[in-house]
């Protein structure tokens, strides 16, 4: 008696579970990576509160105005990191619902742009929108676009000592092309390809969490949508979303 059995089915079942167990097995260990890095990012600005919190017991008047800053600085980092992992967890969980509505896009970009002049402090800079159309009906989520629009502004405006930084958009191949230029530090070529990833910083001089860029991606990501940046280190930076 011959046997013939077709396995075809069958291999590519294995092949499949294969793959999910590889996958699983990867983003095991991106979530090892992660709460490792976010135990270090939490740790830091954590000692020094609680560093500085019990210095000022024995500290005098003069030095215990430069603690207060510290503690301050220290507070505002750690509440800003808590919200951005807290933000980033809902969107990795798929918790966060995207809310899909008809606007005008003109409109919700005027509002924008004075809202971000409002945040720049540097009289060195000159903070410009592109606005091209009059009125432009769109569907989107807007409070996520307003949210990668301020990341991207406020990074520029960070990042940035002088020089000019430009807010604008475009209708291109039936979406919508958001972009934010500055002429400020730029990116080197061996980072620039890993700055949304979690915690990829250039500048540790800088105050900042590295997870800006990060949800960014996420919520692009969600919207189905492309992102990316153009930089010349030195020279300034381009970053973009569709
Ligand atoms: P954060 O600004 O909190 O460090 P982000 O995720 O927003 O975190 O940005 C990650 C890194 O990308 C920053 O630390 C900075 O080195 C770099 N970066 C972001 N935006 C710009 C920019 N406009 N110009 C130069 N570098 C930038």
């Amino acid at each position: 008696v011959i046997r013939v059995d077709d396995v075809t089915e069958r291999e590519k079942m294995i092949k499949e579970l294969q793959e999910a167990k590889h996958q699983a097995e990867q983003s095991d260990k991106l979530k090892s990576a992660f709460l490792a890095n976010m135990s270090h990012e939490i740790r830091t600005p954590l000692n020094a509160i609680v560093g500085f919190s019990e210095l000022m017991a024995y500290a005098g008047e003069e030095e215990k105005a430069d603690y207060i800053q510290i503690i301050n600085s220290n507070n505002e980092l750690l509440l800003k990191l808590i919200n951005d992992i807290l933000d980033l967890s809902k969107l990795e969980a798929g918790s966060v619902e995207l809310k899909y509505e008809p606007f005008d896009l003109s409109e919700h970009f005027e509002n924008m742009f004075t809202s971000m002049k409002q945040r720049l402090k540097n009289p060195d800079i000159v903070l410009t929108e592109i606005n091209p159309y009059h009125c432009c009906q769109v569907t989107l989520d807007r409070n996520r676009v307003a949210q990668i629009i301020t990341n991207y502004v406020t990074n520029a405006i960070k990042y940035t000592s002088k020089g000019s930084i430009k807010m604008g958009y475009a209708c291109k191949d039936g979406g919508v092309y958001f972009y934010v230029k500055d002429t400020g530090s730029g990116i080197p070529e061996d980072k620039v390809n890993h700055i949304f990833e979690r915690f990829v910083r250039v500048e540790q001089n800088k105050k900042g969490t590295g997870l800006g860029l990060a949800i960014c991606e996420m919520i692009i990501r969600k919207l189905g949508g492309k992102i990316g940046v153009e930089s010349e280190y030195g020279k300034g930076s381009t970053f973009w979303f569709t």
